[in-house]
């Protein structure tokens, strides 16, 4: 996000509706598409769209982050974020394979890492994504 300074062709930097406070305006560029957006103190969110300076939608953060009629994506539950987030460099996490059925689905697609200095294995279902501790196999 940028932080302009006098836009030219953005939102009327009026003031809010609600409280009059001079919310900021944030803007994005999509693609072709600008977007603005401002969330004025008191709570109360504005969307602007350059391509329909007139309408107001009624979900300005959603209009501003993926475009007016766009649904955003559904949030990735915790494990997967954590999961994508243990592969990235520096120091991604060395996942092995964990033989055994899941006590959660009973699949045998469990992986895991040592938790170093603990003794165990930190084991995660790619099924089911129940996660446990395991004693390492000696
Ligand atoms: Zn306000
Ligand atoms: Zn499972």
């Amino acid at each position: 996000m940028n932080e302009p300074e006098a836009p030219t062709h953005g939102p009327a930097m009026t003031a809010c509706e609600s409280c009059g406070r001079h919310p900021r305006w944030e803007t994005l560029v999509d693609g072709d598409e600008e977007r603005w957006f401002a969330a004025c103190r008191c709570g109360r969110m504005q969307a602007f769209l350059p391509d329909a300076p007139e309408l107001q939608p009624e979900d300005p953060l959603g209009a501003f982050l993926a475009g007016p009629g766009r649904a955003l994506a559904p949030a990735s539950p915790p494990w997967i974020r954590l999961f994508l987030r243990s592969l990235e460099e520096p120091n991604p996490t060395r996942w092995t394979y964990c033989p055994g059925p899941c006590p959660g689905c009973q699949a045998a697609a469990t992986f895991g890492f040592r938790a170093c200095p603990r003794p165990f294995v930190l084991a995660m279902c790619t099924l089911c994504f129940r996660a446990a501790s395991r004693r390492p196999r000696t």
